[in-house]
């Protein structure tokens, strides 16, 4: 199984005629976040492969395109913010946005305010856990949890409560963006039972 995720960043080898040749054999796509709708939405129908992402703090609607289009969501792509979701056998989870660093600004939330969301999904994490013995493969984020690729600013900074959601979901892989790498950063970072990868701007999975 490959899967192609992406964060922050238009790629130019990826928004490219030749996309196909490169990814043409994914099995599906994931979006971390901060990645205009056009784009995500060029690899729907490019690699014809399902697109499941998260939106990041800045990805607001609408957007225009040159071609001026209006675009309020990506057509095709299923947004699994807060939802756990079955994909080609693996249980996923995502969670959207950043730390709130603007006060009533959309896709951003206070700690208090993603505890919320978290709580959200564990009925349906306990309930994979009693079906499949496992509460989830993969978890989707747009921001890293505390501590752990995040930085000092308060835009940037991990959200706590990632924490014991790893410690209780045991997913192999929490893939987030949002951290724009400088040289000798850590990109993988093993926590508990997860591997938790900056994606940022590109990284292919194999499992
Ligand atoms: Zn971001």
């Amino acid at each position: 199984m490959k899967i192609l995720a992406l964060s922050d960043e238009v790629l130019e080898q990826v928004y490219s005629p030749t996309v196909r040749d490169k990814f043409g054999d994914v099995d599906f796509v994931l979006g971390c976040g901060d990645l205009p709708f056009y784009y995500l939405e060029f690899l729907i129908s490019a690699l014809d492969v399902p697109l499941l992402y998260v939106l990041g703090n800045h990805d607001r609607g609408p957007q225009y395109t040159a071609d001026g289009r209006v675009l309020t969501s990506v057509q095709g792509g299923h947004n699994i913010h807060g939802r756990v979701v079955e994909e080609r056998g693996l249980l996923l989870a995502g969670l959207e946005g950043s730390m709130r660093y603007r006060p009533e600004a959309p896709l951003m939330y206070s700690e208090g305010e993603m505890r919320r969301e978290v709580l959200r999904l564990l009925p349906r994490l306990w309930l994979n856990r009693m079906r499949y013995g496992r509460a989830l493969d993969i978890l989707v984020t747009h921001s890293p949890p505390l501590g752990i690729h995040d930085q000092e600013d308060l835009a940037h900074k991990g959200f706590e409560v990632f924490l014991p959601l790893l410690k209780f979901a045991r997913p192999r892989y929490l893939l987030h963006g949002h951290i724009h790498l400088y040289r000798a950063t850590p990109q993988e970072t093993q926590y508990e039972a997860t591997k938790v990868v900056n994606v940022y701007p590109l990284r292919m999975l194999e499992l």
